[in-house]
């Protein structure tokens, strides 16, 4: 049996999360951590399912005192730092959906996992079908080196570019040589119009109510474009990664940085 404690339980990515754990006979949630309901059960609070576990607002006396082997977060950026951090110094692993940590954060988180020999995964896109998205794009970007990626989101999503497009990005530029695109004297008559810029490589972020996670990358060649495209309609779409996540990183002993890397997606 896997102890899961839940930080987030109430937002859309909490909900079906506690519903996923609730389905499977192997995982059991042992607490939440949430900012309201201090001392309540989760079966008492209105549209989370009927579970009885003890919810906490303070995260430090959840992960000190509640015999669980994971925490899973389904927060915001700052506070899923601060949770993934206290959760390795307790030597329960994180397995973190939170998206917007900066890259300070991920290798401080880095070097804790190791000292405490904890494993962790922290992963911007649990969608299966967006990880194959990001491994299609690095693959096309040997045979056509000019690509540029469009995301969309909902208008809820606080932090942009999208983690899952800026580790696209990571990925196709470890494959093709830096290279600026476009014309070289090519300028903006209106600031950003051309996007987000990582080595040369263009992002496009959308926000829209109605959108749930979208990416598009296109790559341009002479005569032809080449466009690789993923659509979570749904949270549902996380779940299975998620639970893939929780199920792997019980044999691990460091942070891994992006469901891609995890060993099941290695061989
Ligand atoms: P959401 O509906 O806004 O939920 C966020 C939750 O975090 C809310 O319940 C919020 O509570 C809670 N929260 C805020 N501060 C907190 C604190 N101090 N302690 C405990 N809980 C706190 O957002 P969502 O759509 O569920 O997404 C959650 C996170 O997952 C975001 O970072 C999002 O970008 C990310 N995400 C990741 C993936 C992936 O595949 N990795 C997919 C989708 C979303 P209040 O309601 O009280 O503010």
């Amino acid at each position: 049996m896997t102890n899961i404690i839940v930080a987030g339980p109430r937002g859309q990515m909490g909900q079906e999360a506690l519903r996923m754990i609730a389905r499977e006979n192997h995982f059991k949630l042992v607490a939440c951590i949430d900012r309201k309901y201090d001392g309540k059960s989760v079966a008492n609070i209105p549209s989370l399912p009927k579970i009885d576990a003890p919810i906490f607002t303070d995260a430090k006396t959840c992960l000190e005192q509640v015999d669980a082997h994971i925490l899973l977060d389904l927060t915001i950026p700052d506070v899923g730092y601060k949770h993934t951090k206290l959760a390795l110094q307790n030597k329960i692993r994180p397995v973190v959906g939170t998206t917007g940590f900066t890259a300070e954060h991920i290798n401080e988180l880095t070097t804790l996992a190791k000292q405490q020999k904890t494993g962790a995964i922290i992963a911007p896109n649990f969608a299966i079908g967006a990880i194959l998205m990001m491994k299609f794009s690095q693959m096309a970007a040997k045979y056509f080196p000019d690509v540029e990626i469009i995301e969309k989101h909902h208008d809820q999503k606080i932090d942009a570019p999208s983690g899952t497009a800026i580790k696209t990005a990571e990925m196709i530029n470890e494959q093709r040589t830096p290279k600026i695109q476009g014309h070289p004297s090519a300028y903006e008559t209106i600031k950003h119009a051309r996007g987000a810029d990582i080595e040369g490589l263009k992002i496009h972020s959308m926000r829209l109510p109605g959108l749930v996670a979208h990416q598009e990358v296109i790559f341009g060649s002479e005569g032809q474009t080449l466009s690789i495209k993923h659509d979570s309609l749904n949270r549902q779409s996380f779940m299975p990664g998620i639970k893939l996540a929780i199920e792997q990183v019980i044999e691990l002993d460091e942070l891994i940085y992006g469901l891609e890397n995890i060993p099941y997606f290695r061989n």
